[in-house]
């Protein structure tokens, strides 16, 4: 048995067989062959399997998010029995007697191409289709990554690290764990693996090769350690630690459909982060009464252009539909730091996360910010979105982003484009924003605290730096008296507060949150039954007779 130490981003334990992920962004080599009859039947062979994936996809995709999210891997299916496409792979194959990947490679360069230079909309947004089904058909031909994510059964994945846009596109169902040997506690990665609600531990020191994949392990995710090849004093128990977890799991079940109401009976409002709609199942499951941050940003993460209104307005309206009149608190784009895209074009800078992010972005760039508000306006004619805006520092930021918008209503008006008027909120995660929250209260209709960067900057710890976790310090008295007066700002103003950055999920401080009066938290989906049941067992006027009497 090897054991390794790595930090704990999510609790819960997982056994099972280990596959190392390799990066995506195939090397595509071209190489001479010899049997082209060989290499063709190759490519047929990929394409068949890479069918079989997508069809998989497709109807786990329907039970997730519906028929018309799961409508694009159909698309996929019919576009890889393109007779134009496949015609022209196995030409290449046969002409220049090259291997199946570069044939796939530079067919699907040249089909993009040609896709990006039409005129119509849909025929343009076709490229990236294309790009897709050739990256999985070289995944089927290299035997990696995603790919193989899809065909070996789950798995507990092991990584260097993991962008965020990668960890979106893991299959779910097919991950019992990651660990990875980099990373940081706060990185929005570590965030994902919350929302995922799977075991997962950064910076553990393995080695990505042979000697562990495909190996039998065990990860504690509570303890961070992971044990590969456990002996069997320690499977056993692992596996007695996991009967006890799924024991939890189902007492935490019958939690649902209950209200989120304190013994004194205060009603708090309990929402669910997510990064796209492929969380909305868990959201479901969970019971959340609401979406409380919808990072919008990882929409354009997962695209290798700017993602148009129409694609948008088409997410957003579906997440306001699923949530059925419940509250859907939208963030605009949140790009920038460690969410890097690189068709923004950004320069580099020397210290991201006090640079050209968020907001700064929105108000610089306004066209790719009316663009967003164009989608979100439209889409709140089908739910009750709110709009919430990150990394506000100023008043004169909440002044210029009211101007964008009341444009964006006069083009919808004038276009005769039916909207409702969305609830306007901003995160509260610089200590400036803190300090002006009385002023700021006055402007906007609801607030939530980014706790994350809010320690971030109170505490100039750069929360991406893995060697400064532990002076990362979300319990330090400076971020908790923040919150504080956030929440007594807010309510003079008559407005109303949550937390939707991690510390909103740590439930040793749930009662001391009730007790400042914070009205909403907002976590990952997984999290929500937990502090439903410490809010149901709060009073919260006792409880803060006991903080006054000092004990
Ligand atoms: C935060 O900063 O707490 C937050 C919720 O935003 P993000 O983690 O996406 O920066
Ligand atoms: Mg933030």
């Amino acid at each position: 048995m090897k054991v390794f130490h790595g930090k704990s981003v999510f609790s819960g334990t997982a056994i099972g067989i280990i596959q190392v992920y390799k990066k995506g962004g195939q090397q595509v080599r071209r190489i001479q062959v010899e049997d082209t009859g060989c290499e063709v039947n190759r490519y047929r062979q990929a394409t068949q399997t890479a069918k079989e994936q997508l069809k998989k996809l497709y109807e786990k995709s329907v039970k997730e998010v519906g028929e018309a999210n799961a409508a694009i891997f159909e698309i996929h299916q019919v576009m890889l029995e393109d007779v134009d496409f496949q015609d022209s792979i196995e030409n290449m194959i046969c002409t220049q007697s090259v291997n199946a990947e570069y044939a796939v490679a530079q067919t699907a360069d040249n089909f993009a191409q040609m896709f990006s230079a039409m005129e119509d909309d849909y025929m343009r947004e076709r490229a990236a289709d294309v790009k897709d089904i050739s990256e999985r058909l070289l995944s089927v031909l290299h035997g990696t990554g995603k790919a193989n994510m899809d065909t070996a059964g789950p798995a507990i994945i092991i990584a260097d690290d993991l962008a965020p846009s990668e960890t979106v596109q893991l299959d779910k169902d097919m991950v019992l764990s990651f660990v990875t040997v980099h990373g940081s506690l706060n990185s929005h990665t570590a965030i994902l693996a919350r929302t995922m609600g799977i075991p997962a531990l950064v910076c553990a020191p393995l080695p990505l090769d042979d000697s562990i994949d495909g190996k039998y392990a065990a990860v504690d995710g509570t303890n961070g350690v992971i044990y590969i090849e456990p002996d069997k004093e320690t499977l056993e128990r692992m596996r007695k630690k996991q009967e006890e977890e799924q024991k939890r799991a189902e007492l935490l079940l019958t939690l649902k459909g209950k209200e989120n109401i304190t013994l004194d009976g205060h009603k708090i409002m309990l929402y669910a982060n997510i990064g796209s709609m492929k969380d909305m199942a868990a959201v479901l499951e969970n019971d959340a009464e609401g979406i409380g941050l919808f990072r919008s940003e990882f929409i354009y993460l997962q695209n290798d252009r700017f993602p148009t209104e129409e694609e948008q307005f088409a997410i957003y309206r579906s997440v306001a539909q699923t949530m059925a009149g419940k509250r859907v608190i939208i963030r605009t784009l949140d790009i920038g730091a460690d969410k890097s895209c690189d068709y923004f074009q950004l320069d580099k800078e020397e210290n991201p996360a006090m640079g050209l992010r968020a907001i700064r972005i929105c108000l610089t760039r306004p066209r790719i910010l009316k663009t967003q508000l164009r989608a979100l306006y439209r889409a709140s004619a089908f739910g009750k979105i709110a709009i919430m805006y990150p990394m506000i520092t100023s008043l004169t930021e909440i002044r210029k982003i009211k101007e964008i918008a009341a444009q964006v209503k006069e083009e919808l008006d004038t276009q005769g484009i039916r909207y409702n008027e969305p609830e306007q909120g901003i995160m509260i995660e610089t200590p400036a924003a803190v300090m002006i929250s009385d002023l700021l209260a006055e402007e906007v209709d609801f607030f939530s605290i980014g706790t994350n960067d809010l320690t971030q900057y109170a505490l100039a710890v750069d929360r991406q730096n893995m060697a400064l976790d532990e002076f990362y310090d979300p319990h330090h008295p400076a971020v908790l008296r923040m919150i504080s007066m956030v929440v007594e700002n807010a309510h003079k103003a008559g407005i109303r507060t949550g937390i939707c950055g991690e510390l909103g999920a740590d439930t040793s401080l749930t009662k001391e949150f009730l007790a400042m009066g914070v009205d909403e938290l907002s976590v990952s989906p997984g999290s929500i039954l937990p502090i439903r049941q410490i809010v149901r067992n709060t009073d919260i006027g006792a409880y803060r007779a006991k903080l006054e009497a000092g004990c």
